[in-house]
């Protein structure tokens, strides 16, 4: 029995992230039974949503509730009912407002392939099975934010720029991680061809030795890192790279687990910490109880470790991956008119695992 009492703040969004929050919230209620956690829910409009209904995608209420939870767990922004807006006043901007406004600077996005579950991967299973990537996305700072941006009729500008001390800070993320895990950290850049790349490179070595000598430091240019996570995805431990780099690498590597509806991501470092599936709000099959509410749950399970309750955390993952150990899978994991389960009923299978697993051990002790 936990005793402890916790603020979420859910920030349920568009398309699918209704669905994928209503998940796993179902999941955190079953958590604050089985530990008897008091676990309070606050919902609040965010992105698409708040445009519609508060002319903002970031609106102030949303922000301060964030603020003050001891956790955020958002579904997926955007769509393309929100297409034809332009800047601050997409939905995006609320995404990217909100992880600036809390400063959650380190976005921790893990893909892990089991050999039990390495044939849901989109890869032949004997090239995954076994992979375990960290990625260390830096996730304030770079070309989203960078100024000036214009957007004129025949020309465009976006600026990418880093600091010493954010690329510092991450830096120091990424060498933690890795002396937790298997002592190596791969930092992806473009140092052949841009400036903020060589500071990048420079930075983090020199961090890295003078801060974390136990642990080894590689740098790989972000196009031979696409391909080096197809051909041989083993060979990474922790990935440390920037805000474009991370966002495009991280959606490559969902394909290595299998789908992007499986991982999940904690953005930490700031005033709360906030947790998001890796996922946008997939507008194909929003709707339809289609979607795979792995990755909001898994993100639920992080929360629990940011939190240091790993025994929580270890419920939820182990429950996860025995459901779908067990041979069930939501859409994005089977070829089309094959059988597939709905979004409800695999939660309910997850819920279930969790409790008959909580009380088998209860029963063991
Ligand atoms: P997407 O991630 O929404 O979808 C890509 C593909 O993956 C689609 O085929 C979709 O059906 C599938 N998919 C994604 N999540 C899934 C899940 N949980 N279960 C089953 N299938 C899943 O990316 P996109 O199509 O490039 O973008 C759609 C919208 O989402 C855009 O408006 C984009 O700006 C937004 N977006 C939001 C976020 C975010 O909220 N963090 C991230 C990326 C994209």
């Amino acid at each position: 029995m936990i005793s402890s009492s916790k603020t979420v703040c859910l920030l349920p969004g568009d398309g699918i992230g209704p669905e994928v929050v209503a998940a796993a919230k179902a999941v955190m209620v079953t958590v604050g039974d089985l530990f008897g956690l008091a676990l309070r829910f606050e919902e609040h409009a965010f992105g698409g949503d708040a445009i519609d209904r508060f002319g903002t995608p970031l609106p102030p209420e949303t922000l301060e509730a964030c603020k003050r939870a001891d956790g955020a767990l958002m579904g997926a922004i955007g769509g393309p009912k929100w297409d034809h807006l332009s800047g601050d006043s997409r939905p995006e901007a609320g995404l990217l407002g909100l992880r600036k406004e809390l400063g959650v600077f380190a976005n921790l996005r893990p893909v892990a392939v089991p050999e039990s579950l390495a044939h849901l991967s989109v890869l032949p299973p004997d090239k995954v099975a076994g992979t375990d990537v960290l990625v260390v996305r830096e996730l304030i700072g770079g070309i989203y934010f960078g100024k000036p941006r214009v957007l004129a009729a025949d020309y465009a500008i976006d600026t990418m720029t880093y600091t010493v001390q954010e690329i510092e800070r991450i830096t120091r993320v990424a060498c933690t991680w890795a002396m937790r895990r298997n002592g190596k950290v791969t930092s992806i850049d473009k140092a052949n061809v841009l400036a903020v790349s060589r500071l990048w490179r420079e930075t983090a070595s020199r961090i890295a030795k003078d801060e974390f000598p136990q642990v080894v430091v590689e740098h790989m240019y972000v196009d031979n890192a696409a391909m080096q996570l197809v051909l041989n995805p083993r060979q990474f431990d922790v990935i440390l790279t920037g805000n474009l780099f991370g966002d495009i690498l991280s959606d490559l590597a969902s394909t290595l687990a299998g789908s992007l509806g499986l991982l999940p991501s904690a953005c930490l470092g700031g005033i709360t910490p906030l947790f998001e599936p890796v996922h946008g709000s997939a507008p194909d099959i929003a709707g339809q109880n289609k979607a795979n509410p792995v990755a909001a749950i898994l993100s639920v399970a992080m929360m629990f470790h940011e939190w240091a309750m790993p025994e929580i955390a270890n419920l939820i993952e182990e429950s996860v991956s025995n459901v779908l150990l067990q041979g069930n899978v939501t859409a994005d994991l089977v070829l089309e008119g094959q059988p597939f389960i709905r979004t409800s009923d695999f939660t309910l299978l997850v819920v279930n695992e969790m409790t008959s697993k909580y009380n088998r051990v209860a029963i063991d002790v």
